[in-house]
């Protein structure tokens, strides 16, 4: 393996020092890699430049020349080799308003999840919860789903190494990350905790680097310039902030938590994550307007009168 032209001599010692083998060989890190022994190593942007991927370690790794040509513009991480939703879940620890409403309904279409998501994205996969069902685990139950949905069909259906969150303010931002660096374990869903990163600034949310599972984060810094004085019948002045459609694209899955308070910023970020999926989760699918949200594809639905009959969890309230 050679130094590439582009890479400075230190770059080039970084890379080497991050993947090099016991034995200093760089080896091909792509999934079921059927390259040969000897095949050619190159570096590889995980990001790719056309979608603005950077020169950054971060977003280097070694591929060979078999799977650097069969990755073409696969999302983001999706050639490492474990992913950390590929671990079984343990699904019997699951709550009906998510095992039932959430993460067997994703099976249920599993051959239309299981296409590249660049072939089906641009719409918004809207799950209706009441509050109470259980959400935060709900969320963490997709990437799961999804994953499983590509198990089952080829080898090249995508994968989800990482999920982005948004959520509608600092408050719930908080809790939902630290729900989800403790709740997966104690439920017993899992055997270890996801890696979570509760994202507070706008720099974080673009040199975060990519050791975590789940990002947790608000709109606005998706959209920073929201002029969040308006109201009314006036829609949100939203301006597309640069470099968001690279962060977006790292994330294969993204799970919109209360979406209808980001309504106008929905359709933006569906138009600007182009290898995604995204979810919505809401106890409500009405905007500020009184509409309903467009471009959203009703996946379950799960009533108060739901959550009485099957799982119990409202019973206090009866
Ligand atoms: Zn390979």
């Amino acid at each position: 393996m050679h130094r590439p032209k582009w890479m400075n001599p230190a770059q080039w010692e970084h890379f080497v020092g991050r993947w090099a083998g016991q034995d200093g060989r760089v080896r091909c890190i792509g999934l079921d890699c059927r390259g040969s022994d000897d095949a050619r190593i190159t570096v590889d942007h995980t990001i790719p430049r056309s979608a603005q991927g950077t020169d950054d370690l971060s977003n280097l790794q070694p591929l060979c020349d078999l799977c650097n040509s069969r990755k073409g513009n696969r999302p983001d991480g999706y050639w490492r080799r474990t992913l950390y939703f590929d671990k079984p879940l343990v699904t019997s620890r699951l709550r009906i308003s998510q095992l039932d409403y959430i993460y067997n309904r994703i099976r249920e279409f599993d051959e239309f999840f299981a296409r590249p998501y660049s072939a089906i994205n641009g719409k918004l996969f809207c799950f209706l919860q009441v509050v109470g069902a259980g959400k935060t685990l709900g969320m963490f139950c997709l990437p799961f789903a999804l994953n499983d949905c590509a198990a089952m069909h080829w080898p090249a259906a995508p994968r989800v190494d990482r999920m982005l969150i948004v959520t509608k303010d600092q408050a719930l931002r908080a809790q939902i990350a630290s729900e989800l660096r403790h709740e997966p374990l104690a439920f017993g869903l899992v055997n270890e905790p996801p890696r979570v990163l509760e994202i507070t600034s706008g720099d974080m949310l673009v040199d975060s680097g990519l050791d975590y599972d789940i990002a947790v984060m608000c709109p606005n810094m998706l959209w920073p310039q929201a002029d969040a004085t308006a109201s009314g019948s006036q829609p949100l002045l939203l301006t597309w902030s640069p470099g968001i459609e690279r962060v977006l694209n790292r994330h294969p899955l993204i799970a919109f938590d209360e979406m209808h308070y980001a309504h106008r910023g929905v359709r933006l970020l569906l138009d600007a994550a182009h290898h995604s999926l995204v979810f919505g989760f809401t106890a409500s699918p009405i905007d500020a307007w009184g509409e309903l949200l467009a471009d959203m594809i009703k996946m379950s639905v799960y009533t108060y009168h739901d959550a009485v009959i099957n799982d119990g969890s409202m019973k206090y309230l009866g």
